[in-house]
């Protein structure tokens, strides 16, 4: 919602020199060629040439968003979906070793033929008849990455402590990860063949970190396991699958599909990702949009490269035909014709490239300032000490406070909402900061938007529908609606915001 004064000059077809003197004429400023307007200004000069903007209402955007979080009744209705497990711990440890058994152990690697393929996820059949789907990138980075992009994909943490060494760095450091993204834990006590473990002083010192065990009255489980010989193994399984019912992990197989991209590579086949379903089922002919790509599935591999015809909830499936490689963390969803996806994957490349120029555009007015307010202070330096004088304090010290923004945050889920204000609160610099005023569940509504009003700030909505009258009550009110489904374009879009507020001192 950006365009810069030499930009704005092209579409209107005038020249520069002659467009930056016609908006002095309107009252602008200092205006330079690469000034940024914002979207308010660009339409009024546009008007004043008899040109009618076209400023789209948020959420008419022609972009497609996740649908909104069920209400808990019509979610008890759904069908049960495996859980998603990461494991997590120490170097050392035993999680490629657990993985790997698993993996091996599995039902389905033995029906294709028992060579696995690395696909980013696997999926394994207990007695029971359950799934559990495990990521098979073991460790604390691919965990970050993926949630640092908005991606909340695991639903377990699987804590591997080996018992003949307890709780070491990045035991901790895994505990933090999964508590920052409140995901529960399951310890899996390994190496238990080992003459040196020790697993009661792993519980003890799990407790010292914040980690409370069952055995101590938490309600942490924790598994007794042995990676090389695959003790213990089954009851890590049945552990996870208990979890997952206690969570009540649930999911519409029969929903436009939903899912995260988990990794993406380009083959002799051509590009391929790996997707986890989150909702729906994923079938062959589907068209799916990631990020600023998309696919008309012409074939689905499970993780032993088998051809399947369909894949549902909670499962990761292997899919082909992307025009551009999709990006590990992007959010797949689902889009009713070839030429909606082609649409979308353009107007979020706009979007970006547009994002992009802004970011680029307040950099350089921000270096700008600084060089102005440099120079100035210089000439007061100068000025003084012509005149024999010592410098003032406050042109040695330019100080004031930074501009704060007020922001309301609502939200699908009340995880997602302290996220939001998680990211959002971390913002800012000594010109400009973020304030939240409120954080909720639920759709923008009236209130929200009237308290916005008053308090001169704005709304920011994530991944809940907006309806069009608030849209339009917002509108014209002047409060802004930041909607947006993923955390780190959440944070693009008030850093662009806020940025904004700074515009009219430069
Ligand atoms: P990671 O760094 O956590 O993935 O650890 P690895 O799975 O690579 O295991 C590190 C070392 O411990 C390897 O030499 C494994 O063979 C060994 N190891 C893993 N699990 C067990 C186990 O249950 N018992 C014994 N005795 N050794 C194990």
């Amino acid at each position: 919602e950006y365009i810069s004064v030499a930009n704005l000059a092209s579409v209107l077809k005038m020249r520069v020199e002659d467009f930056v003197k016609k908006l002095e004429d309107l009252g602008f400023e200092d205006v330079q060629n690469d000034h940024i307007l914002n979207a308010e200004h660009a339409g009024l000069i546009a008007q004043e040439y008899n040109f009618e903007p076209i400023i789209q209402a948020k959420g008419e955007d022609g972009d497609i968003y996740a649908a909104p979080a069920r209400s808990p009744e019509d979610y008890a209705k759904l069908p049960p979906r495996p859980p998603v497990v990461t494991i997590m711990g120490h170097v050392d440890h035993g999680k490629t070793t657990i993985l790997d058994y698993i993996r091996k152990s599995s039902v389905a690697a033995t029906e294709f033929g028992g060579i696995t393929q690395h696909i980013g996820a696997f999926s394994v059949p207990l007695v029971s008849g359950k799934k559990i789907t495990f990521l098979d990138t073991p460790g604390h980075a691919a965990f970050e990455t993926m949630r640092a992009r908005g991606a909340n994909v695991t639903d377990i943490v699987v804590l591997v402590v080996a018992a003949d060494d307890s709780v070491m760095p990045q035991t901790i450091e895994a505990i933090k990860h999964a508590q920052a993204a409140k995901v529960p834990i399951i310890v899996a006590i390994n190496k238990i063949d080992k003459e040196q473990a020790h697993p009661d002083r792993v519980k003890q010192d799990l407790g010292r970190h914040g980690v409370e065990v069952e055995e101590y009255g938490g309600d942490v489980q924790t598994v007794l396991v042995s990676g090389k010989t695959g003790q213990g193994i089954p009851d890590l399984e049945e552990a996870i699958s208990l979890q997952s019912e206690v969570l009540d992990h649930r999911a519409d197989p029969e929903a436009n599909v939903e899912g995260w991209v988990l990794e993406g590579t380009t083959k002799k086949s051509g590009k391929v990702a790996t997707v986890l379903v989150r909702n729906g089922t994923l079938r062959q002919g589907d068209i799916l949009v990631a990020g600023t790509t998309w696919t008309r599935v012409r074939a689905l591999r499970n993780e032993a490269g088998a051809a399947v015809k369909e894949i549902g909830p909670g499962m990761p499936v292997e899919v082909d035909g992307w025009r551009e490689q999709p990006i590990a963390g992007d959010e797949a969803l689902q889009a009713s014709s070839e030429q909606q996806a082609a649409q979308i994957a353009d107007l979020r490349t706009e979007k970006l490239e547009r994002l992009q120029m802004a970011k680029d555009m307040e950099a350089i007015n921000e270096t700008r300032r600084l060089e102005a307010e440099r120079r100035e202070a210089d000439e007061a330096a100068a000025k003084a000490a012509k005149a024999g004088e010592t410098i003032p304090e406050e042109v040695l010290k330019k100080e004031s406070g930074p501009e704060i923004v007020s922001f309301i945050v609502k939200a699908d889920v009340s995880g997602s909402a302290e996220a939001v204000v998680d990211s959002i609160t971390a913002i800012g610099n000594n010109e400009v900061g973020a304030r939240i005023l409120r954080s909720g569940v639920g759709s923008p509504s009236e209130f929200d938007v009237q308290h916005a009003a008053d308090a001169g700030g704005h709304i920011v909505n994530f991944n809940t529908i907006i309806q069009p009258n608030i849209a339009a009550m917002a509108e014209g009110k002047g409060v802004k609606i930041l909607d947006s489904n993923i955390i780190y374009r959440v944070v693009e879009n008030v850093k662009a915001l806020m940025s904004e507020k700074l515009s009219p001192k430069i």
